[in-house]
């Protein structure tokens, strides 16, 4: 299903493909590594030895892929939900720095990121605070020749590991975005957690850190902003992700039914698994489009391309989860059997449907860009 036609990628994209599969053959071990810190830090480094994080490095933000960025973790996410997750981490810690940090900054952030040398990491997520981002309690006090901040982030992915963090604060009547070293004074790692598959995930606590006024991106006001639109930006690749899920899942249940023989015949030839099949393929072929879509408006700029990233994020991620689900059912008992690939990717699946926004929030954004469009209509109508 990897190589399924898809009008939305063309063939500027084939050398991407060779890479990507290149890389998995040679740093991908066909058995997952059960330490996911450890893993995370030799993907890292072997993504940015490879180049394939060197995309993350643009001119500037409008000029990151979209489409390369779900092509690669389309096809990362059906060899490894791991290394996805070292490759999409690097993007989400260095974007906010390349939309609205300085030069200076980008250089010391996000070229190391892209080159596999640092570990970047993503601070919103707050105990009291996930979905309603605006209710963050981080504080950010100004002081002489900086910032001094005191709060806890929570399942932050890389906490422990990065080398740094780009952290959402309150200061004063507004959000401030700022980059915490890991070395920093007062940053601390307490409660690294257990996730349903492995993942590097835990809390970033600040106590008194001081953070020099020069780690500030954009305007010390626009955090809020900068949160949104990295989300926004990022939200397609989920998608991308859920899709490799699927299409791995996909792959191992039509070899199993290839297979497996009950009542004298490959399960292949029983109707309603060739139904199944069928049901399966049609929605990963429906969230590649929806996926590559939001891809391809992302990089126009397009003022839809919150709603595609939404609606692309939505249906795919739920879309995986029953496809994996399904290829689980088709194998049978050995498909809940630890160590078995299916087994894993029902573990893999499932938190892409809460992180970078739940379903339901997606379906909120969906419905408020919808509803917003349908008032201007009126409004026009009514003019
Ligand atoms: C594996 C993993 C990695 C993560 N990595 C990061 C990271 O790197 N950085 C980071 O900042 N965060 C990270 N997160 C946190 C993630 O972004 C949050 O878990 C997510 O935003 C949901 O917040 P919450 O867990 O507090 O759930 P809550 O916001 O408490 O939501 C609980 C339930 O209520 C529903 N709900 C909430 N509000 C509404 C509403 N208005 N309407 C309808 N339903 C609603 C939700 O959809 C959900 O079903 C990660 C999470 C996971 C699982």
């Amino acid at each position: 299903m990897l190589h399924s036609p898809n009008p939305l990628l063309d063939e500027r994209y084939a050398a991407l493909d060779k890479q990507l599969s290149e890389y998995a053959a040679a740093s991908i071990p066909a058995e997952p590594d059960d330490d996911p810190e450890e893993a995370t830090r030799r993907f890292v480094a072997s993504l940015g030895a490879a180049r394939i994080t060197a995309c993350l490095d643009a001119t500037d933000a409008d000029a990151l892929d979209s489409v390369t960025l779900c092509r690669t973790r389309e096809l990362l996410a059906y060899y490894s939900a791991l290394c996805d997750t070292g490759f999409a981490m690097q993007g989400l810690g260095s974007y906010p720095i390349l939309l609205s940090g300085s030069s200076t900054l980008c250089k010391t952030y996000v070229g190391p990121a892209a080159r596999g040398e640092k570990i970047a990491a993503f601070a919103v997520t707050e105990p009291e605070a996930g979905s309603d981002v605006s209710a963050i309690q981080t504080l950010a006090v100004r002081d002489s020749d900086g910032y001094v901040i005191n709060g806890r982030k929570t399942l932050i992915s890389n906490a422990g590991i990065a080398d740094f963090y780009v952290v959402f604060a309150r200061h004063e009547e507004a959000f401030l975005a700022l980059v915490v070293d890991a070395e920093a004074d007062g940053i601390r790692f307490p409660n690294p957690m257990e996730v349903i598959a492995p993942h590097p995930i835990g809390d970033v606590a600040f106590a008194n850190c001081r953070v020099p006024a020069a780690q500030v991106l954009g305007d010390g006001t626009d955090g809020f902003a900068i949160a949104m639109a990295t989300l926004d930006r990022f939200r397609a690749t989920v998608g991308a992700a859920a899709l490799g899920l699927a299409e791995r899942a996909f792959d191992e249940a039509v070899a199993h039914t290839k297979i497996r023989r009950q009542f004298g015949k490959q399960l292949c030839n029983m109707p309603t698994v060739r139904a199944t099949i069928a049901e399966m393929a049609t929605e990963i072929e429906a969230a590649r489009m929806l996926v590559y879509r939001a891809a391809v408006l992302a990089n126009a700029a397009d003022p839809a391309a919150t709603l595609a990233a939404s609606t692309a994020k939505l249906f795919a991620t739920e879309a995986a989860q029953r496809v994996v689900d399904q290829a689980v059912q088709l194998h049978g008992g050995s498909g809940v059997v630890r160590g078995s690939v299916v087994e894993r990717l029902y573990r893999e699946v499932r938190p892409l449907r809460l992180y970078e926004g739940t379903s339901e929030i997606q379906k909120a954004i969906i419905a408020k860009n919808i509803l917003k469009e349908k008032e201007s209509e009126t409004t026009d109508a009514g003019a």
